[in-house]
């Protein structure tokens, strides 16, 4: 129920598992990370249960390295609580990860397509469809894959996507469900809640509905879906403790 996604210069894990346990009075069943290094590729780690299930099991299972990752608590709408159900979901190359807050309405629908064309789903999810369909249309240009998945999903989302073809950057877009920039010095962030990164940054940008974000560790670019128009956003400063 709450989605964080650093890229920057740092270590990425101990952010992103900070930024989670600030969101985590928003409840939550199970929680996970997927972070980017050169040597692993996207390498997620998840598990069904409290943060320090998930602390535990990133420190526990050796280094997660890498400056670039998103970070998802979930509050289960379809899929039980289970380590497979839990976010941030690959699409089947592992090229793909998604964290998704919110309800995609035609999920059914959309499965079978890709069911009918092979593809095997790990989840119960409605969120794996959008990893999953993100792969079946990407063509080596990961915002163009969004834009056509965004035409063809229904419902409410928050998203936070990372592509090991461009770690360079992580791409964020909304529909119905909240989002935030934070806005830092070599280092950006996405997230559904200031709270998240305050700690950080305390310059943010409130992406509204339909607006994709594309945010490097040196800027944030926002336009508009679907036809990737720039769109000048209005920075906050947040000086509540
Ligand atoms: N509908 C998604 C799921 O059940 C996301 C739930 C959430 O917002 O945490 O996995």
């Amino acid at each position: 129920c709450g989605i964080v996604g650093y890229i920057g210069r740092e270590e990425a894990a101990p952010i992103l598992l900070d930024g989670l346990s600030r969101l985590e009075y928003r409840g939550y069943d199970s929680a996970g990370i997927a972070v980017w290094s050169e040597d692993e590729g996207l390498k997620v780690v998840k598990a069904k249960g409290r943060l320090r299930v998930l602390s535990g099991l990133v420190e526990g299972g050796g280094a997660v390295r890498g400056t670039v990752g998103l970070g998802h608590t979930r509050w289960a709408t379809h899929g039980e609580p289970s380590d497979v159900n839990s976010h941030p979901h690959v699409s089947r190359s592992g090229h793909i990860a998604v964290v998704h807050n919110g309800i995609i309405e035609n999920y059914v629908e959309i499965k079978e397509f890709l069911q009918s064309r092979g593809v095997a789903f790990a989840s119960q999810t409605d969120t794996e469809v959008v990893a999953q369909l993100l792969e079946y249309y990407y063509r080596g240009d990961i915002l163009e894959a969004l834009t056509k998945v965004l035409h063809r999903i229904e419902g409410a989302y928050a998203l936070g996507v990372v592509c090991s073809d461009c770690p360079d950057k992580l791409i964020a877009a909304r529909k119905d469900s909240p989002l935030i920039l934070g806005v830092g010095e070599g280092f950006n962030f996405l997230a559904s809640d200031v709270t998240a990164v305050i700690k950080y940054t305390r310059e943010v940008c409130y992406l509204d509905d339909g607006e994709i974000a594309v945010l490097t560790a040196d800027g944030i670019q926002v336009m508009s879906h679907p036809y990737l128009q720039p769109i000048e956003k209005e920075r906050h400063h947040v000086d509540w403790e």
